[in-house]
């Protein structure tokens, strides 16, 4: 069965961010002005305002805010992926991020757990990241 992938539009503000995950470094925007990072990707910090600021390398490391193990796929080509988990993961940096998690027992996880981002190439265009146990 053929992978399903959604391609995400890249656009002036988020190209940036799906060219790390392709380079296999996560980068996340970092205001100018009070230093926060930010996620998603947008054309102003959301913590004051101010318009612009840098790429900068994240470690990729966090822990898990929450999850949720999907059993139903929302569409059909997903049925051959099912089941899978889907994390929300508090980034070390500070920012938090939706991935799916792998190699982790269904059973072990649990908020606050550790992990790690795994960088899975879907394809010549698309990477994206995943998180595992650290
Ligand atoms: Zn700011």
């Amino acid at each position: 069965m053929e992978r399903y992938i959604v391609h995400p539009e890249a656009d002036q503000d988020s190209g940036p961010y799906w060219q790390s995950l392709k380079e296999h470094q996560a980068k996340l925007q970092k205001c100018g002005k009070c230093g926060k990072l930010r996620f998603p990707p947008g054309p102003s910090c959301y913590y004051c305002g101010t318009l612009g600021g840098s790429w900068e390398p994240i470690s990729g490391k966090g822990v898990i805010y929450t999850w949720s193990v999907i059993h139903h796929p929302v569409d059909k080509r997903l049925s051959g992926e099912v089941p899978f988990t889907v994390a929300m993961v508090d980034l070390d940096e500070g920012p938090r991020v939706v991935g799916r998690l792998v190699n982790a027992d269904k059973a072990k996880i649990k908020a606050g757990m550790k992990v790690k981002a795994r960088y899975e190439d879907l394809d010549q265009e698309l990477t994206l990241m995943y998180f595992e146990p650290a």
